[in-house]
Protein backbone atom coordinates (compact mmCIF):
# COMPACT_ATOMS: atom_id res chain seq x y z
CA UNK A 1 0.00 0.00 0.00
CA UNK A 2 1.21 3.54 -0.66
CA UNK A 3 2.13 5.26 1.85
CA UNK A 4 1.13 8.57 0.33
CA UNK A 5 -2.32 7.42 0.09
CA UNK A 6 -2.82 6.51 4.10
CA UNK A 7 -1.16 9.81 4.49
CA UNK A 8 -4.52 11.52 2.73
CA UNK A 9 -6.94 8.71 4.41
CA UNK A 10 -5.39 10.28 7.68
CA UNK A 11 -5.98 13.86 6.23
CA UNK A 12 -9.46 13.25 5.56
CA UNK A 13 -10.36 11.93 9.62
CA UNK A 14 -12.39 15.03 11.34
CA UNK A 15 -11.20 15.71 14.47
CA UNK A 16 -13.80 17.37 16.44
CA UNK A 17 -12.27 18.58 20.07
CA UNK A 18 -14.13 18.03 23.73
CA UNK A 19 -16.39 15.11 22.34
CA UNK A 20 -18.24 13.19 23.87
CA UNK A 21 -15.77 15.25 27.00
CA UNK A 22 -13.72 18.36 27.59
CA UNK A 23 -9.96 17.64 26.62
CA UNK A 24 -11.04 14.63 23.98
CA UNK A 25 -9.54 15.09 20.80
CA UNK A 26 -12.22 12.62 19.04
CA UNK A 27 -11.20 11.09 15.58
CA UNK A 28 -14.29 10.82 13.61
CA UNK A 29 -13.53 8.48 11.18
CA UNK A 30 -16.80 8.39 9.44
CA UNK A 31 -15.71 11.29 7.09
CA UNK A 32 -12.70 8.33 5.74
CA UNK A 33 -15.41 5.52 5.81
CA UNK A 34 -17.70 7.75 3.38
CA UNK A 35 -15.45 8.71 1.19
CA UNK A 36 -14.82 5.98 -1.87
CA UNK A 37 -11.37 6.36 -2.42
CA UNK A 38 -10.58 6.17 1.47
CA UNK A 39 -12.61 3.24 2.12
CA UNK A 40 -10.92 0.99 -0.68
CA UNK A 41 -7.59 2.39 0.40
CA UNK A 42 -8.38 1.43 4.13
CA UNK A 43 -9.53 -2.02 2.83
CA UNK A 44 -7.18 -3.18 1.02
CA UNK A 45 -4.15 -2.13 3.59
CA UNK A 46 -6.19 -4.00 6.07
CA UNK A 47 -6.66 -6.78 3.38
CA UNK A 48 -2.72 -7.02 2.54
CA UNK A 49 -1.97 -7.05 6.23
CA UNK A 50 -3.21 -10.69 6.67
CA UNK A 51 -3.91 -11.85 3.52
CA UNK A 52 -1.57 -15.16 4.00
CA UNK A 53 -2.26 -15.74 7.38
CA UNK A 54 -4.71 -18.21 7.12
CA UNK A 55 -6.83 -16.10 9.23
CA UNK A 56 -11.01 -17.69 9.67
CA UNK A 57 -12.81 -15.23 12.07
CA UNK A 58 -12.30 -11.27 12.07
CA UNK A 59 -13.86 -10.23 15.77
CA UNK A 60 -15.29 -6.69 15.73
CA UNK A 61 -15.72 -4.36 18.83
CA UNK A 62 -19.09 -2.88 19.09
CA UNK A 63 -20.09 -0.64 17.76
CA UNK A 64 -17.06 1.39 15.42
CA UNK A 65 -15.07 -2.20 15.12
CA UNK A 66 -18.04 -3.62 12.88
CA UNK A 67 -17.61 -1.26 10.50
CA UNK A 68 -14.21 -1.99 9.00
CA UNK A 69 -14.12 -5.91 11.01
CA UNK A 70 -17.26 -6.97 9.19
CA UNK A 71 -15.53 -5.72 5.29
CA UNK A 72 -12.48 -7.36 6.58
CA UNK A 73 -13.86 -10.07 6.98
CA UNK A 74 -15.38 -10.65 3.30
CA UNK A 75 -11.87 -9.90 1.54
CA UNK A 76 -10.00 -12.63 3.80
CA UNK A 77 -12.58 -15.01 2.97
CA UNK A 78 -13.71 -15.33 6.75
CA UNK A 79 -16.35 -14.97 8.76
CA UNK A 80 -17.41 -12.31 11.34
CA UNK A 81 -18.26 -12.63 14.91
CA UNK A 82 -19.25 -9.72 17.39
CA UNK A 83 -18.02 -8.40 20.08
CA UNK A 84 -21.14 -6.49 22.20
CA UNK A 85 -21.94 -4.55 25.05
CA UNK A 86 -23.94 -6.65 27.60
CA UNK A 87 -27.22 -8.02 27.20
CA UNK A 88 -27.13 -7.55 23.51
CA UNK A 89 -26.27 -11.78 21.65
CA UNK A 90 -29.33 -13.64 22.42
CA UNK A 91 -27.32 -17.08 22.93
CA UNK A 92 -24.90 -18.22 25.54
CA UNK A 93 -22.09 -15.54 26.64
CA UNK A 94 -18.86 -15.20 28.16
CA UNK A 95 -18.00 -11.68 29.34
CA UNK A 96 -15.07 -9.71 30.82
CA UNK A 97 -15.13 -6.82 32.88
CA UNK A 98 -12.44 -4.01 32.47
CA UNK A 99 -11.43 -0.63 34.15
CA UNK A 100 -12.17 2.46 32.15
CA UNK A 101 -11.17 6.11 32.92
CA UNK A 102 -13.90 5.90 35.13
CA UNK A 103 -15.64 2.89 36.13
CA UNK A 104 -15.81 -0.56 34.58
CA UNK A 105 -17.45 -1.84 31.54
CA UNK A 106 -18.05 -5.51 30.38
CA UNK A 107 -18.07 -6.64 26.63
CA UNK A 108 -19.10 -10.59 26.17
CA UNK A 109 -18.83 -12.80 22.82
CA UNK A 110 -20.56 -16.09 21.69
CA UNK A 111 -19.42 -19.55 23.78
CA UNK A 112 -19.47 -21.44 20.29
CA UNK A 113 -18.25 -17.82 18.21
CA UNK A 114 -14.67 -19.69 18.16
CA UNK A 115 -13.34 -22.87 18.65
CA UNK A 116 -9.77 -24.04 18.59
CA UNK A 117 -9.04 -24.43 14.88
CA UNK A 118 -9.67 -20.76 14.31
CA UNK A 119 -6.64 -18.26 13.07
CA UNK A 120 -8.24 -14.57 14.83
CA UNK A 121 -7.90 -11.05 13.70
CA UNK A 122 -9.66 -8.66 16.64
CA UNK A 123 -10.47 -5.30 15.18
CA UNK A 124 -11.28 -1.78 16.18
CA UNK A 125 -10.90 1.80 14.63
CA UNK A 126 -8.92 3.24 16.92
CA UNK A 127 -6.24 2.08 19.65
CA UNK A 128 -6.43 4.79 22.67
CA UNK A 129 -5.49 3.45 26.01
CA UNK A 130 -5.82 -0.04 25.09
CA UNK A 131 -8.11 -1.13 27.97
CA UNK A 132 -11.45 -1.82 25.37
CA UNK A 133 -9.47 -4.28 23.37
CA UNK A 134 -6.91 -5.96 26.09
CA UNK A 135 -9.90 -7.03 27.50
CA UNK A 136 -11.51 -8.33 23.93
CA UNK A 137 -7.66 -10.34 23.83
CA UNK A 138 -7.86 -11.59 26.84
CA UNK A 139 -11.74 -13.39 26.45
CA UNK A 140 -11.06 -14.37 22.84
CA UNK A 141 -7.43 -16.08 24.12
CA UNK A 142 -9.52 -17.85 27.10
CA UNK A 143 -11.19 -19.75 23.76
CA UNK A 144 -7.64 -21.29 22.44
CA UNK A 145 -7.86 -20.10 18.70
CA UNK A 146 -4.48 -21.10 17.34
CA UNK A 147 -4.00 -17.35 17.15
CA UNK A 148 -4.55 -14.37 17.58
CA UNK A 149 -3.99 -10.90 16.04
CA UNK A 150 -4.66 -7.43 16.77
CA UNK A 151 -5.62 -4.26 13.71
CA UNK A 152 -6.68 -1.28 13.87
CA UNK A 153 -7.26 1.34 11.50
CA UNK A 154 -5.68 3.79 13.51
CA UNK A 155 -3.85 5.04 16.57
CA UNK A 156 -3.31 8.17 19.08
CA UNK A 157 0.86 7.28 20.03
CA UNK A 158 0.43 9.66 23.27
CA UNK A 159 -1.47 7.40 24.87
CA UNK A 160 0.46 4.12 24.60
CA UNK A 161 -1.86 1.71 24.10
CA UNK A 162 0.40 -0.55 22.83
CA UNK A 163 2.40 -0.90 26.11
CA UNK A 164 -0.60 -2.55 27.59
CA UNK A 165 -0.52 -5.45 25.56
CA UNK A 166 1.92 -8.78 26.21
CA UNK A 167 5.14 -8.32 23.59
CA UNK A 168 4.33 -11.27 21.98
CA UNK A 169 1.23 -9.69 20.50
CA UNK A 170 0.92 -8.78 16.83
CA UNK A 171 -0.56 -5.47 16.67
CA UNK A 172 -0.66 -3.87 13.30
CA UNK A 173 -2.31 0.15 12.76
CA UNK A 174 -2.98 1.82 9.46
CA UNK A 175 -1.84 5.22 10.74
CA UNK A 176 -1.09 7.07 13.80
CA UNK A 177 -2.14 10.36 14.68
P1 LIG B 1 -9.41 2.58 24.69
O1 LIG B 1 -10.05 1.42 25.41
O2 LIG B 1 -9.02 3.70 25.60
O3 LIG B 1 -8.25 2.13 23.81
O4 LIG B 1 -10.52 3.20 23.74
C1 LIG B 1 -10.78 2.65 22.52
C2 LIG B 1 -12.25 2.71 22.14
O5 LIG B 1 -12.81 4.00 22.42
C3 LIG B 1 -12.40 2.49 20.65
O6 LIG B 1 -13.53 1.68 20.45
C4 LIG B 1 -12.58 3.87 20.06
O7 LIG B 1 -13.58 3.86 19.08
C5 LIG B 1 -12.99 4.76 21.23
N1 LIG B 1 -12.15 5.97 21.37
C6 LIG B 1 -11.36 6.27 22.43
N2 LIG B 1 -10.75 7.46 22.29
C7 LIG B 1 -11.14 7.93 21.08
C8 LIG B 1 -10.82 9.12 20.32
N3 LIG B 1 -9.99 10.06 20.78
N4 LIG B 1 -11.39 9.26 19.12
C9 LIG B 1 -12.23 8.30 18.64
N5 LIG B 1 -12.56 7.18 19.29
C10 LIG B 1 -12.03 6.98 20.51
Amino acid sequence: MDNKQLKEVKRIVRNIPDFPVKGIQFKDLTTAFKDPEALQVMVQAMTDLYRDKGVTKVVGIEARGFIGGAILATQLNAGFVPLRKPGKLPAEVIQKSYTKEYGTDTIEIHRDAITPDDVVVLHDDLLATGGTMLAAYELVKSMNPKKVYINFICDLADLHGRDVFPEDVEITSLFTF
